[in-house]
C-alpha cells in the first residue's frame, strides 16, 4: 500500500493510529506529544498512567479518545548525541516497533511524525532517510497505508546534496527551455522570411516544395495505419502489457508505483481509464521505463514531459540516472512542493 508524505498537523489525521513521539514516562511533554495529549483529552493521560513508561525504540498503544484517529501508538525516540550512541538503530526501531504493533492489531492506516527531530535534536535529513528506509520496507510488504506527516516547511529536509543537485538540474532545464524557445523564435522568423521571399517569386506550378517531406500516398496510408494502431492500445492495456513484458506481477507493480490496490483495480477494469500524469509516471517508474518509453506511455494518456515543468524535470532527473525508487523521487518532489507520484 502507498506511503504518503503529507504536510499536516498529525492530530488532524483520520487514520487508524497516529504515532506519538513521546518520552520515557509516556505522561506527556512538549512538541507533538503535547499537541496529541491536548487534542485527545485527559483520558489519554489516564490510560498512559497505566502503561508503566516505555523504553527507547519500543512502542505502546492506547485509544485515541477525542482524536480523529482511533489509536495512538506511543514510541520513544533516541536523543541525538552525535550519532555514535546507536541513535540510527534506535530510531529505526521506533518505526519498526510501531509498524509491528499496528500490524498485530490489524490496523489499515498509520501516520508518523518525524520522530526525534524536535526537542531530541536528530538531524532532519538523516532522520527522514531512516524513516523512509523502514517505512518503504513495510508498504512494499503489507497492505497498510502509511503517512509520514511533516508539520512545517522547515521540518522537511532533503539531504542538502540531493537538493542542490536537483535544483541545479531544474535550473539547467529552464535554461534549456529558454534556449529552445529562442531557437524556435528564430526559426519562425526564418520561415516567415523565406515565405515572403517565395511569395515574391514569379508563380509557377511547382509542387516540389510540398513533396520534399510529404509522404507518398502509400507512405501516408501506412503512417495513418500505424497511428491508428497506436491509438488502439489504451493506457490501461499498454500498462498491463508492459507489466507482462517486464515479468512483474500486478501487485509488485502497483506497490512499486506507490499506487493503492483499489486504484490499480479500477485501472485494470476500465480499458479507457484516464489516469492523471503523476499516476502514469508512477507506473513508468515502477516498470523502470527509460525516457523514450516513459514518453510513449504518457502519450497513451494524452500527456508529455515538459521541460518547463518542475514536476516533469524532477522525474526526468531520476529516470535519466536510472533511479527508480518512487519513495526517493517523492521525497524530492515533496521538497520542491510538487505533486507526488502514485499516492
Ligand atoms: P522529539 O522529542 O521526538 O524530537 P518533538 O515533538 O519535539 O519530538 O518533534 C518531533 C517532530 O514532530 C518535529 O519534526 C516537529 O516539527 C514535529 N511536530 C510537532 N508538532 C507536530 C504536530 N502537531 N503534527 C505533526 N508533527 C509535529
Amino acid at each position: 500500500m502507498p506511503l504518503y508524505i503529507v504536510r499536516n498537523d498529525i492530530t488532524k489525521m483520520q487514520v487508524d493510529a497516529i504515532v506519538n513521539a513521546a518520552n520515557h514516562t509516556l505522561l506527556g511533554g512538549g512538541g507533538v506529544d503535547g499537541a496529541i495529549h491536548l487534542a485527545a483529552g485527559q483520558e489519554l493521560l489516564s490510560e498512559c498512567r497505566t502503561l508503566g513508561g516505555c523504553e527507547t525504540g519500543k512502542a505502546k498503544i492506547t485509544a485515541g479518545y477525542n482524536l480523529p484517529a482511533r489509536h495512538v501508538i506511543h514510541t520513544v525516540g533516541p536523543v541525538w548525541q552525535g550519532g555514535g550512541q546507536n541513535e540510527k538503530e534506535l530510531l529505526a526501531s521506533c518505526y519498526r516497533s510501531s509498524m509491528e504493533l499496528a500490524l498485530e492489531r490489524g490496523l489499515e492506516s498509520i501516520a508518523f511524525p518525524l520522530i526525534s527531530t524536535g526537542a531530541y535534536g536528530y538531524p532532519k535529513d538523516q532522520a527522514l532517510r531512516v524513516a523512509l528506509g523502514v517505512l518503504e520496507e513495510y508498504v512494499l510488504k503489507y497492505e497498510i497505508t502509511v503517512y509520514l506527516v511533516i508539520f512545517d516547511k522547515t521540518s522537511f529536509c532533503l539531504s542538502e546534496e540531493l537538493f542542490s543537485r536537483v535544483a541545479s538540474y531544474i535550473d539547467d532545464g529552464y535554461a534549456a527551455v529558454r534556449e529552445e524557445e529562442e531557437g524556435q523564435r528564430r526559426e519562425r522568423q526564418m520561415t516567415a522570411l523565406s515565405y515572403v521571399k517565395r511569395a515574391a517569386r514569379p508563380k509557377k506550378h511547382d509542387w516540389s516544395i510540398l513533396s520534399d517531406s510529404a509522404p507518398t500516398p502509400d507512405g501516408a496510408e501506412r503512417e495513418l495505419a500505424r497511428l491508428l494502431e497506436e491509438l488502439d492500445e489504451s493506457f490501461s492495456r499498454a500498462l498491463l502489457r508492459l507489466i507482462d513484458e517486464k515479468g512483474m506481477t500486478d501487485v509488485q507493480c502497483y506497490k512499486k508505483a506507490n499506487v493503492d490496490r483499489k486504484h490499480f483495480a479500477k485501472i485494470r477494469k476500465d480499458e479507457f481509464y484516464r489516469p492523471s500524469k503523476p499516476t502514469v509516471l508512477a507506473f513508468a517508474i515502477a516498470l523502470e521505463l527509460n525516457l523514450k518509453e516513459t514518453e510513449a506511455l504518457l502519450k497513451k494518456a494524452g500527456f508529455a514531459l515538459s521541460s518547463s515543468s518542475r514536476f516533469d524535470l524532477i522525474v526526468k532527473y531520476f529516470i535519466e540516472r536510472g533511479n527508480y525508487n518512487v519513495f526517493e523521487i517523492n521525497e524530492a518532489l515533496f521538497a520542491f512542493d510538487q505533486s507526488l507520484l502514485g499516492a
